[in-house]
């Protein structure tokens, strides 16, 4: 006999919450509201993510890596406004009880809540079409969090960890692209890893956030548009993983077409933040210093004065101009 709405919630969603840090959390699943508990001196950062069965996902998707991943969307928008992730609620639309579908879900999203000790304090469950919603929520001492509206002429920007691993892996699916590391950009689209930690820190240092869902050039505009400036980008510098590199240096993808990937495709969830300079030196002092590991840090360019929001591309100090065909990538 298949499992009804709320034991599949008991057995599904709040039995595995058991092992996870429960404070803050008055009351969890089970009553019409959570209640949380928020310290003094904190605001709480909300965000909403919807995941829709053949528009953010294939159907067959590992459930396990959809469970995940569903989380680390939303942990990733916390990042960005340097929230730590406490909460979490999800809305899960199912088209049947599969339980070994479940199970696997439940596994992906509560391995990646016990990583960042995340709660899941609530949610909704029905029937339909595939689709999740989840909601996290975060603190983040009052007035402190990282917005996109604080970018000043002079600042750097830099980018955490590699770009253009998840939009490898979307073209690997859709265009049955050839690769040496298959796998490698499989996982980079469906094993997001937010900067959580990352972003914590950043809260001291950076002058306005953003985590790169939509691309590396969309995703500045929206701090540069808030932030009324402009910025220069050295294509060269952008970080690209070691496996990409190599199927550039195999001749699977042109260089030109990897630097289109790092600049256009969404899917990284890498933070893109400002920085001045002076904030920079004392960032990477604290990076480096064995206990505060957290991820690579790369300076890809600098904000610049101009309220348009323009992105000027370079090469080697060479403008490259996108519009008049010399940045073809984007044809
Ligand atoms: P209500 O009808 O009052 O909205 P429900 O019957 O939908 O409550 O849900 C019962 C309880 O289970 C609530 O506390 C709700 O937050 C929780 N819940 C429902 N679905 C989920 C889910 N997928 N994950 C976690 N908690 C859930
Ligand atoms: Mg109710």
């Amino acid at each position: 006999m298949s499992l009804g709405e709320f034991d599949l919630i008991k057995q599904y969603f709040n039995k595995k919450n058991s092992d996870v840090e429960k404070a803050l959390v008055a009351i969890g699943i089970g009553d019409d509201c959570a209640i949380l508990d928020i310290p003094n001196g904190y605001q709480l950062a909300v965000t909403t993510d919807s995941l829709v069965s053949g528009v953010h996902f294939f159907e067959d998707v590992d459930p396990y890596r959809l469970g995940y991943k569903s989380l680390a969307v939303n942990l990733s928008d916390l990042a960005a406004m340097g929230a730590e992730p406490k909460w979490v609620s999800l809305a899960i639309t199912l088209p049947d009880v599969n339980e070994q579908w479940l199970s696997e879900f439940s596994r992906g999203f509560f391995d990646l809540a016990k990583q960042h000790q995340v709660t899941l304090v609530g949610g909704d469950t029905t029937k339909g079409p595939l689709s999740i919603t989840v909601s996290a929520k975060g603190l983040v001492k009052r007035g402190c969090a990282l917005l996109r509206n604080g970018a000043k002429p002079g600042d750097l920007i830099c980018v955490s960890g590699t770009l253009g691993d998840g939009a490898v892996g979307l073209a690997q699916q859709l265009e049955s692209l050839s690769l040496i590391n298959a796998v490698h950009f499989t996982d980079a689209l469906e094993i997001t890893e937010p900067r959580n930690q990352l972003g914590c820190l950043l809260v001291d240092h950076a002058s306005a956030c953003i985590d790169i869902s939509d691309g590396l050039i969309q995703d500045l505009q929206h701090i540069l548009s808030a932030s009324q400036c402009s910025a220069k980008i050295n294509t060269e510098k952008l970080p690209l993983s070691t496996q990409l590199r190599h199927e550039i240096d195999s001749h699977c993808i042109s260089l030109a077409q990897a630097q289109r990937y790092a600049l256009t495709g969404g899917d990284d969830y890498e933070l893109l933040f400002s920085i001045d300079p002076q904030q920079y030196s004392s960032l990477c002092t604290l990076t480096n210093s064995g206990q505060n590991m957290i991820t690579d840090i790369t300076v890809i360019g600098e904000v610049m004065s101009g309220k348009c929001a323009s992105v000027h591309l370079f090469e080697n100090n060479q403008r490259i101009d996108a519009t008049l065909g010399g940045w073809d990538h984007f044809k």
